[in-house]
């Protein structure tokens, strides 16, 4: 099934929504097959914000994500990279949406709690820059069959 990168971020860390922004995921039927606690390194964010590093604001990004660590997880589901968009919400968290992470949990559009891949492309390379292969577990989820409907399990397998 697909995969994609969420970074629970030093402001949710610091916050103490870790375990709040996990839980949701969980809930949702995504299942965890990565996590791991890291601090970023200079180029390892320059390499992940490689599409904002001219920006103004660039500064600021890059010193909110390292003044404490991140948490990185991979989760697994069907259509898992746009689900996990939608529950995430748009960047600005004053414009995301009452339900999403983001729109309940920050008023920022810089200190928005969570990153998550936006493509299925992005995805894989997002994957492979903060998990090596032996991270990550392929185990069988002992609830697919109340998860997923017969045909969606064939069509997403
Ligand atoms: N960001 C910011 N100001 C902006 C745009 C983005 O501080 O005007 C930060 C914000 O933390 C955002 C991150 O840069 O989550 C990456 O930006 P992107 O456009 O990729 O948004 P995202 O995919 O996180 O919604
Ligand atoms: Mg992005």
């Amino acid at each position: 099934m697909e995969k994609t990168l969420i970074l629970i971020k030093p402001n949710a860390i610091q916050r103490g929504l870790m375990g709040d922004i996990v839980t949701r995921f969980e809930r949702k039927g995504l299942r965890i097959v990565g996590l791991k606690m890291m601090y970023l390194t200079d180029d390892l964010l320059k390499e992940h914000y490689a599409h904002l590093v001219e920006r103004p604001f660039y500064p600021y990004l890059k010193a909110s994500m390292q003044v404490a660590p991140v948490v990185a997880c991979c989760l697994e589901g069907a259509e898992a990279v746009e689900t996990v968009r939608l529950m995430v919400g748009v960047t600005n968290s004053r414009k995301a949406l009452p339900g999403t992470i983001r729109g309940d949990f920050s008023m920022s559009g810089e200190q928005n709690v969570v990153h998550a891949s936006d493509s299925i492309e992005n995805a894989l390379v997002e994957i492979k820059r903060f998990f090596r292969d032996d991270e990550l577990f392929d185990y069988e989820s002992a609830v697919t069959h109340f998860e997923y409907g017969g045909e969606e399990s064939i069509k997403f397998k």
